[in-house]
């Protein structure tokens, strides 16, 4: 990269391979640049036109993992293990026996001193994985309501210090904030419901609008006693926010137009998302040289 500083006389800076197959990928522009003593910093834009999908999918998340899916499939993205995620395949973890305590203990030994660091590392390739597989199947991704999701774990709610401390703990909005600007990156609608649209979605039977009944026993489980089924809290979470999503879907036609009133409007062609790329490396200053 070559910077001007003086009439005929250039500042040169070399860029990584990433950074300079990340800049030349088609539609992306260099806006502009910050440069201080150790790092340079891009902005880069890029025209993406919105992908049309034809279904929605849900993304529900709690402490162990992040269900996405639908009433004709859904996924767990474990967070708890899954340090690596292959870069196109799904990985389907099976649900794990989730009335063992030892696993309990296990997660909670990871919010540890590398909390962040690990976290942050299953969380993007989780958010990753999540959007490659939405863009492929053509599913705009549906995203629930999370303000106020910390008067969930309060005290007198009847769970644990040690639990409400957990769940506290977790940076509730990064999942979303990933998914969301990763989308807008590649064009795929994100749809934020709103509070009402999100309330009740992971206690109501996503068949028949019954509200679900829980017990001790049956712990990550729901029970409908109208349709007499046992279902999965995670996935049921997922399915309602899908569904919800895709009513609103419905309603805006064409389905692109529901975007103009979320914050993927700015990924609408002419209209180009800024995207900063954090500490893209400028590993050594050169003296200026004459170009
Ligand atoms: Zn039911």
């Amino acid at each position: 990269m070559h910077i001007p500083v003086s009439r005929g006389k250039h500042f040169s800076i070399p860029l990584t391979k990433h950074t300079l197959e990340v800049i030349s990928q088609p539609g992306v522009k260099v806006r502009s640049f910050t440069l201080t003593l150790s790092k340079l910093s891009l902005c880069i834009a890029r025209d993406t036109p919105m992908i049309e999908c034809r279904s929605t999918v849900g993304l529900d998340r709690n402490l162990r993992n992040l269900t996405v899916g639908n009433d004709q499939q859904t996924h767990h993205y474990d967070l708890s293990k899954c340090l690596r995620i292959a870069n196109t395949t799904v990985r389907i973890v099976a649900s794990f026996a989730r009335n063992d305590d030892r696993i309990r203990t296990a997660i909670a030994s990871m919010y540890g001193q590398r909390r962040t660091y690990r976290t942050g590392h299953i969380l993007h390739n989780a958010t990753k994985t999540i959007v490659a597989v939405a863009v492929q199947r053509k599913t705009a991704i549906v995203l629930e309501n999370i303000e106020g999701i910390r008067s969930l774990y309060r005290k007198g709610n009847g769970q644990g210090r040690k639990y409400r401390g957990r769940m506290n703990g977790w940076s509730f909005g990064e999942a979303q904030r990933q998914i969301e600007y990763k989308a807008r990156w590649v064009g795929l609608p994100v749809i934020r419901l709103s509070r009402r649209e999100t309330r009740g979605s992971s206690v109501t039977c996503p068949r028949c609008g019954e509200r679900l009944q829980s017990d001790k026993r049956l712990r990550r489980k729901l029970w409908c006693g109208k349709c007499r089924i046992v279902m999965d809290r995670d996935r049921v979470a997922a399915v309602n926010l899908a569904r919800r999503g895709r009513v609103r879907f419905a309603r805006s036609r064409p389905p692109i137009l529901l975007e103009a009133q979320g914050r993927a409007v700015e990924a609408v062609k002419g209209n180009p998302t800024p995207t900063v790329i954090p500490g893209v490396d400028a590993p050594k200053l050169t003296p200026p040289t004459k170009g």
